[in-house]
């Protein structure tokens, strides 16, 4: 499960350096000898969590169904036009963030508010990433949450 979890990922543009170069630069200033490596096991933690493969499936799935016109309508154009009000998206991902408690919330905020490295590269791909967005800064979010934790 936990590598068709990051297969998906990977399908959609995302891999565990960049995550990993992401939680590092959140990190860095709290704890300068943190190494990209570790942020890369903790997010690799982070992946091995049940409850967030059901997660990213899911999310993955809905994005990929929603851009090949398979999902019924309206959720279909729903997803596809990614409305600001439509908050599903990040429902579905703060079940990632709330894995590590509330110390995740503000970096999930933040990086939904300023898409920052991989993020943003994701919008520049093109194609539906509703869910998908979401999902990689709750990742980078709770990889952070975990090494906070345990500083
Ligand atoms: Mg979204």
């Amino acid at each position: 499960m936990e590598n068709e979890a990051l297969g998906m990922l990977l399908r959609r543009g995302i891999d565990l350096d960049s995550m990993a170069q992401l939680v590092h630069e959140l990190q860095v200033p709290y704890n300068p000898t943190l190494t990209v490596e570790e942020c890369r096991e903790s997010v690799s933690h982070v992946l091995m969590k049940r409850e967030v493969q059901y997660a990213i499936i899911t999310g993955v799935t809905l994005d990929e169904m929603a851009e090949e016109g398979a999902l019924k309508e309206p959720f279909g154009s729903i997803v596809r036009e990614d409305d600001r009000l439509f908050s599903i998206d990040e429902i579905l991902a703060l079940g990632i963030v709330n894995v590590y408690g509330s110390i995740g919330l503000s970096n999930f905020g933040f990086l939904s508010e300023t898409k920052p490295g991989c993020l943003g590269r994701l919008e520049e791909r093109g194609g539906v990433s509703t869910f998908l967005d979401d999902i990689v800064a709750a990742l980078v979010a709770a990889a952070c949450a975990r090494i906070a934790h345990n500083a």
